[in-house]
């Protein structure tokens, strides 16, 4: 196996032993490896704490820069939207993971599955209530504000 995929996959297997769950994740560029992490290394309860997540947040303070392109991540299972949206946000180029989405699924853990179909649903057919709050109001409109401000 690729190194940094067998680091991934260790990482994950250890953060097993130690009663966690089955995720790592590393970050490389350069044939370095940049920061790796496993899922929940939080002191609280996060739901955010994903290892694609954990080892982009290190790799930004790190660097101190949100752009990581040029980086591939390596991670031991198919990442979820909220880490594809954040791979996204990162310009990471390149995503390698060893456990897909449907073996994750077989486990028991077919969140990250759900909620792909969730996201591929149009609003009013999903399980979670989301509406456009449309409502005008004399407040400012922070979009514009935003816009007023660029030009
Ligand atoms: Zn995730």
């Amino acid at each position: 196996m690729n190194q940094f995929m067998e680091r991934a996959v260790k990482l994950a297997e250890e953060n097993v032993r130690e009663g966690q769950i089955p995720f790592g994740a590393v970050l490389v560029k350069d044939g370095e490896i940049v920061t790796e992490a496993a899922a929940g290394e939080q002191e609280n309860p996060d739901v955010t704490g994903h290892a694609e997540i954990n080892a982009i947040r290190k790799a930004q303070k790190q660097l101190q820069t949100s752009d990581l392109s040029d980086y591939t991540i390596y991670t031991s299972g198919e990442p979820c939207s909220m880490c594809m949206t954040a791979i996204y946000a990162a310009d990471i180029e390149t995503v390698y993971f060893y456990n897909g989405l449907e073996q994750m699924t077989e486990v028991g853990m077919g969140e990250g599955e759900k909620i792909y179909e969730e996201l591929s649903k149009p609003n009013e057919e999903r399980s979670i209530t989301i509406k456009h709050f449309s409502d005008q109001t004399d407040q400012t409109d922070p979009m514009q504000l935003w816009y007023d401000k660029q030009s």
